[in-house]
């Protein structure tokens, strides 16, 4: 049941039986020359519809299509609402939705630089007696099957993206390697994201991505995360987990009591 094709009447109605809602989260940003920039809310929003097929009582408001992405600025396309955005956006909406009488938000977030935002808002909403709970999919994935595990555009969310529509993968660039450059010296060479790598273990050293890589997709350190290796397949057996577990989730979690109602 999604929010923007119900009216207020029945909203109402949903209320006197659910105090549960669903938003998806995502961000615009740049997952390697394969990718789209909507990846991170293409798949949550995919998620939605799967989930709305199979669980048709959840109600699911529309996503927010913007994040916090700093780290990936500089990627033409790749624009970010920071976290301090995103805290504000992400509570004004929740806080509204509690004031109707929902008091269990369930966030299905599509990406790690969302997380600190998502943590307030939820820290923020418990102490107004409400629950909410963030489903980072690619986390949950990478631990419901080992063989899932992935990092950014990598095979996991590449295998994601062709689940929803493989005309989205630009497999001309899907041999790519991730191209690390712009070591800090030759100790400390540049290893993922704004980290570098010393004696086999990372350290941050906080610079722009589009400084340490001109493609874009990240292992993570996880070298067996390459994009060539994720299939239709994999992507749609991922998906048909993910909406599982999701609508299980939902149903646990709107059983559970309250903060402050055992
Ligand atoms: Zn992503």
């Amino acid at each position: 049941m999604f929010l923007e094709r119900i009216s207020y009447p029945e909203v109402q109605a949903y209320l006197q039986k659910s105090q549960t809602v669903l938003l998806p989260v995502g961000s615009l940003e740049n997952h390697g020359k394969h990718m789209p920039l909507g990846t991170d809310t293409l798949i949550p929003e995919h998620l939605c519809d799967l989930v709305d097929a199979a669980f048709p009582d959840l109600l699911i408001a529309p996503p927010l299509h913007y994040g916090a992405t700093e780290d990936l600025r500089g990627f033409p396309g790749t624009l970010s609402i920071g976290v301090e955005g995103l805290r504000i956006l992400l509570t004004t909406i929740l806080d509204q939705l509690f004031d109707y009488g929902f008091r269990r938000f369930i966030i299905l977030n599509g990406h790690g630089g969302n997380s600190k935002s998502i943590d307030q808002a939820g820290m923020h909403l418990y102490h107004r007696g409400a629950y909410l709970a963030c489903l980072n999919w690619w986390l949950i994935a990478g631990q419901l099957n080992a063989e899932w595990k992935g990092g950014h555009g990598g095979g996991e969310e590449t295998a994601a993206i062709l689940a929803v529509d493989p005309s989205l993968v630009h497999q001309e660039f899907i041999h790519l390697p991730e191209n690390m450059r712009n070591d800090v010296s030759d100790e400390l060479p540049s290893y993922s994201w704004t980290s570098v790598l010393f004696q086999g273990a990372s350290v941050t050293i906080p610079r722009p991505v589009c400084s340490i890589t001109d493609n874009g997709w990240l292992a993570h350190g996880m070298g067996s995360d390459a994009p060539s290796r994720a299939t239709e397949a994999m992507g749609q057996e991922m998906m048909t987990a993910m909406c599982r577990y999701i609508c299980d989730f939902a149903k646990a979690f709107s059983r559970a009591p309250l903060p402050g109602n055992p």
